[in-house]
């Protein structure tokens, strides 16, 4: 059993396309993934199969809400509309290069959550454990900041990737996941950073790690980062050049260090822990914050074999079965 932890301070620090459980040098390693193929650890349901389930600390949205301050208490209704977008913001088809994802997530009321006073891991409850939390690992009673972090739990056994390939070798299938949120009263959330900040910690739960090298070094995963240059290098799209079969083994990706490119002028990604990528170009109130980098990172984590069609092509296919029942009806006339 391992347990990881990934952090966000949102008002001080973040980290580009950072996975958890590389190894000191490469990509080969026991890379922390959700199991595409049904899996049951300890008696509880952990897998995609069925989409991942969370659940709330209080049971209800409402309950959870309330937990928290807030600038302006958001209706039951914009609150759900929050949290539902948080998580369907990654579940949409990459703009650029058609990519979808089979990730999906289920409100589960089943299942109470499970956490640890004072964060860590429980890897009971439901798959994603959402948890107002005044005492956590990265905060104690008293703390004002708006910030959250993610915990999660994995056992050493490989998974089967959402692209059909089984047992593979540079996986190892994650068990629980817990998130935290800052919920002392001092820590005053809007609507829009609430969602931000959830949409980052799901990222977490999902397997991407912090961006910045400050707190991840030597893990970025990229296909052509330049120092000199980390607008155009860190902003482009490199989704396409993972290898569905063999995610570790894509031969045009390789490890960076990125230093503290991930605060450069022009480079604004969520899954920086400093800021969660909000500028003029990303702002808070973006429901689709995901940029070419997560995107990426979703593709190396749960790859797909190809793109969703685009409707051109749609239309195209359409055509072409008119064509061809034209042409069946010919022997008839
Ligand atoms: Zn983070």
């Amino acid at each position: 059993m391992a347990a990881t932890a990934a952090m966000t301070f949102l008002m001080n620090t973040a980290q580009a396309g950072v996975v958890f459980g590389l190894p000191a040098a490469g990509l080969q390693g026991g890379i922390y993934r959700w199991d595409a193929a049904p899996r049951v650890i300890n008696g509880n349901e952990r897998s995609l199969d069925g989409g991942l389930r969370y659940s709330v600390s209080g049971g209800s949205l409402n309950t959870f809400r309330d937990q928290f301050s807030w600038t302006a208490l958001p209706s039951s209704a914009d609150f759900a509309a929050a949290v539902q977008s948080a998580f369907n913001a990654w579940t949409v088809v990459d703009p650029t290069t058609g990519l979808g994802t089979p990730l999906s997530f289920v409100f589960d009321s089943n299942s109470s959550v499970a956490g640890m006073t004072g964060g860590g891991v429980n890897t009971e409850g439901a798959e994603i454990d959402l948890i107002a939390a005044t005492d956590a690992t990265f905060w104690n009673p008293g703390n004002n900041v708006t910030q959250g972090e993610t915990w999660f739990g994995g056992i050493g056994a490989p998974v089967t990737l959402t692209s059909g390939v089984p047992s593979y070798s540079f996986s190892q299938a994650i068990s629980g996941v817990d998130i935290y949120i800052n919920s002392n009263p001092g820590a005053v959330y809007s609507i829009d950073l609430f969602r931000r900040l959830l949409t980052h910690e799901i990222g977490h739960a999902i397997g991407l790690g912090d961006v910045e090298g400050s707190i991840n070094p030597g893990a970025f995963i990229d296909d052509n980062f330049n120092a000199s240059n980390p607008a155009a290098t860190l902003n482009n799209s490199w989704a396409a050049l993972v290898n569905p079969l063999d995610p570790s083994g894509s031969a045009s990706l390789a490890r960076y260090n990125i230093g503290g490119a991930a605060g450069a002028a022009g480079v604004n990604l969520l899954m920086e822990s400093n800021g969660l990528g909000i500028s003029a170009a990303n702002p808070v109130t973006n429901l689709q914050p995901l940029t070419n980098d997560e995107f990426g990172t979703r593709q190396f984590l749960y790859p797909m074999l190809s793109a969703v069609p685009e409707p051109g092509t749609a239309l195209m296919g359409l055509f072409g079965l008119a064509v061809l029942a034209r042409r069946l009806r010919k022997p008839l006339r």
